[in-house]
C-alpha cells in the first residue's frame, strides 16, 4: 500500500499537525491502494500562510517568467503522463482506454490551452479615454476539487492561479487524491517558487470551510455539488472574497426529427455512459420529438443493452464502476425512485451487473416515457443513467429542456443549421453541442442558474482570477 500521508507545504513534503490516517480505495476492488492524511484547519493555516508569504514575490513575475515555468510543467506531465492515466484508474475506477484517451489528456489539454491564452492577454492597456487598466493577480486561491474529472478539474484551477501570478492551496477529493499528489510532484520538478502551490488533503467540512472561511484567501473556486457550492459561497462571504463555483447539471438533448437518428440517438447514449455517468454536463435527459420517437427508443434500447462492464485495468470500451460506495448509494436510490415514479425501464435498472459483486459496479439504465417531474428527469443521478421522453414542437422542446434549477450544458441534434443555432440561443445553459460538437480546450467552461458562476479554461478561465485596475492620470496616457 502507497503511503501518501505527508501534504505539500511551502515547497517541501511535511507531515500532518494531528496524525489522521485515511484508506484511499480501489472501487473496483474495494480494497485500500494508499493511506493518505486528513488535515485540520491548522494545516490549512500553515499552507495559506506560506501562500501569502510567496504572493508577495510571485505576483511580481513577468508573464514570460511564468510562461517558461508552465512550459515546463507542459513537458513533465507529458513524461508522467501514463502514470497519471493509471492513478486515476486506480482510485477512480475509470477503464484504462477512457483514462488515458481522456481523463489524463484533458492535464495536456487545458495547460496548453491556458499557455495560447496566456501569451494574448494584455496585463496592461491603454482605455480609450486614456486611462490605464492594469490585469492583477487576484491573490492567495483556495481551490477546492472533486473526484469525478480529478485532474481536469486541478488544471482547470491551478494552471490559472499560477499563470496570472496568484498562489494558492489545493484541497481535492479525499476519495481521488492521489493525482493530486502525482500533480503536486510535478508542480515541484517544473521548479514554481516555494509556497505558490500547496495541497492538503482533508474533508469539506473541516478543510474545505477552514479555506471558504479563512482572512487571507482571496478567492475560491470550487467544483462539486450545488449543496457544497452553496456552504463555500455562505462560509466566503463574511470576507467578501470572489468565488467561482462548478456545480451540477441536468443536461437536456434535443432531437430533432431531421437528425441522423442512429448516429446520434446512439452517440448520445454512449455520451450520458461515459465515465460510468459522472459527468456534470452528461446529456442524461433525452428528449425525442414524437414522430421518431419508437425509432430513438429503439436504437437507445440496442445501445444500452449493448453497453458493458468491465474490469478497468483491461483496454476497452467498456464501463467502470462509481468512484465509491456512497455513490452507489446514491445512484441506486435514483434508479429506483425512477421505477417507482411509473418510468418505463428499458434496459438495466436496481442491483449489480451480473458477476461484478464486487466493486462499486451499476448496471447501465435507460427509462423511457419519463415526465420532466419525475425525480430522474429533476435531479443530478450521476450514474449511467439515462431519462428519455417525447416532445412535439420546438416551443415545447425548449420549454422542457429550460425547466431545470441546472444550466450547465445542452445538446441539439437536428440537420437544420438554423435551428440548431436558433434553438442554441434559447437554451439556458453555458455550453450547447450541436450534432455531437465536442468541447475544445480554450474555450470557456461552466454554467448558468445553480449550475454555478464564472467559467473555467483559455483566456475567460484566466480572467477569473484576475484583479482590474484602472490607474487614473492626469495627462492621457500612452
Ligand atoms: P461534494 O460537492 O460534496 O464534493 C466535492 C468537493 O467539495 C470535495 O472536495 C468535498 O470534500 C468538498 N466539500 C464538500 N462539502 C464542502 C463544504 N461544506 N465546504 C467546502 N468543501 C466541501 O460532492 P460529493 O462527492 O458528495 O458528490 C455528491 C453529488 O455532487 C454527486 O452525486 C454529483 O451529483 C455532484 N457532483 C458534481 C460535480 C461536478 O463536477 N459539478 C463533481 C462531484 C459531485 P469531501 O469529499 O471531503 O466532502
Amino acid at each position: 500500500m502507497l503511503d501518501k500521508r505527508k501534504f505539500y507545504i511551502n515547497g517541501e513534503w511535511v507531515a500532518p499537525l494531528v496524525a489522521n490516517d485515511l484508506e484511499v480505495l480501489n472501487p473496483a476492488t474495494e480494497k485500500p491502494i494508499a493511506v493518505i492524511s486528513m488535515g485540520t484547519a491548522a494545516d490549512i493555516d500553515r499552507a495559506v500562510a506560506a501562500a501569502k508569504t510567496a504572493f508577495a514575490g510571485y505576483s511580481q513575475t513577468s508573464v514570460e517568467e511564468r510562461l517558461a515555468l508552465l512550459e515546463k510543467l507542459l513537458s513533465i506531465y507529458k513524461r508522467r503522463y501514463d502514470e497519471m492515466a493509471q492513478t486515476i484508474t486506480m482510485e477512480l475506477g475509470a477503464p484504462i482506454t477512457m483514462s488515458t484517451e481522456q481523463q489524463a489528456d484533458v492535464g495536456v489539454g487545458h495547460l496548453q490551452g491556458f499557455i495560447d491564452a496566456l501569451k494574448r492577454l494584455h496585463m496592461r492597456q491603454v482605455l480609450p479615454n486614456g486611462d490605464v487598466l492594469l490585469r492583477e493577480p487576484v491573490g492567495v486561491c483556495g481551490l477546492i476539487t472533486p473526484w469525478n474529472w480529478p485532474i481536469n478539474q486541478i488544471a482547470l484551477k491551478v494552471v490559472p492561479a499560477l499563470a496570472t501570478g496568484s498562489t494558492c492551496v489545493l484541497k481535492p477529493s479525499e476519495f481521488t487524491p492521489l493525482n493530486a499528489l502525482l500533480y503536486a510532484e510535478m508542480v515541484h520538478e517544473a521548479g514554481f517558487p516555494a509556497g505558490t502551490f500547496n495541497l492538503v488533503n482533508g474533508d469539506g467540512i473541516e478543510c474545505g470551510a477552514a479555506l471558504s472561511k479563512h482572512r487571507d484567501v482571496d478567492m475560491m473556486s470550487f467544483t462539486g455539488s450545488t449543496r457544497a457550492g452553496i456552504a463555500v459561497s455562505k462560509d466566503a462571504a463574511e470576507t467578501v472574497k470572489r468565488v467561482t463555483l462548478e456545480l451540477g447539471g441536468k443536461s437536456p438533448n434535443i432531437v430533432f426529427e431531421d437528425a441522423d437518428l442512429e448516429d446520434r440517438v446512439a452517440g448520445s447514449v454512449l455520451e450520458c455512459f461515459n465515465n460510468s455517468g459522472q459527468s456534470c454536463d452528461a446529456p442524461t435527459r433525452l428528449l425525442v420529438q414524437r414522430s421518431v420517437y419508437n425509432q430513438a427508443v429503439a436504437i437507445a434500447t440496442r445501445v444500452g443493452k449493448e453497453a458493458t462492464v468491465g474490469d478497468p485495468t483491461q483496454e476497452g470500451s467498456h464501463i467502470g464502476p462509481l468512484v465509491s460506495h456512497i455513490q452507489f448509494g446514491r445512484v441506486q436510490a435514483l434508479i429506483e425512485a425512477g421505477v417507482a415514479e411509473g418510468a418505463k425501464l428499458l434496459v438495466g435498472g436496481p442491483g449489480k451487473p451480473e458477476g461484478f459483486e464486487t466493486g462499486y459496479f451499476v448496471k447501465p439504465t435507460i427509462f423511457a416515457d419519463v415526465n420532466n417531474t419525475m425525480k430522474i428527469a429533476r435531479d443530478e443521478v450521476f450514474g449511467p443513467v439515462l431519462a428519455i421522453m417525447p416532445f412535439d414542437t420546438e416551443e415545447e422542446a425548449i420549454a422542457i429542456a429550460n425547466d431545470t434549477n441546472y444550466g450547465l450544458a445542452a445538446y441539439v441534434q437536428t440537420s437544420d443549421p438554423k435551428r440548431a443555432e436558433r434553438v442554441a440561443s434559447r437554451l439556458r445553459a453555458g455550453m450547447v453541442h450541436i450534432n455531437g460538437g465536442p468541447h475544445r480546450y480554450g474555450s470557456p467552461f461552466g454554467g448558468y442558474k445553480q449550475s454555478g458562476n464564472g467559467r473555467e479554461g483559455g483566456m475567460f478561465g484566466l480572467e477569473d482570477f484576475l484583479e482590474v485596475k484602472t490607474v487614473h492620470r492626469p495627462e492621457v496616457a500612452a
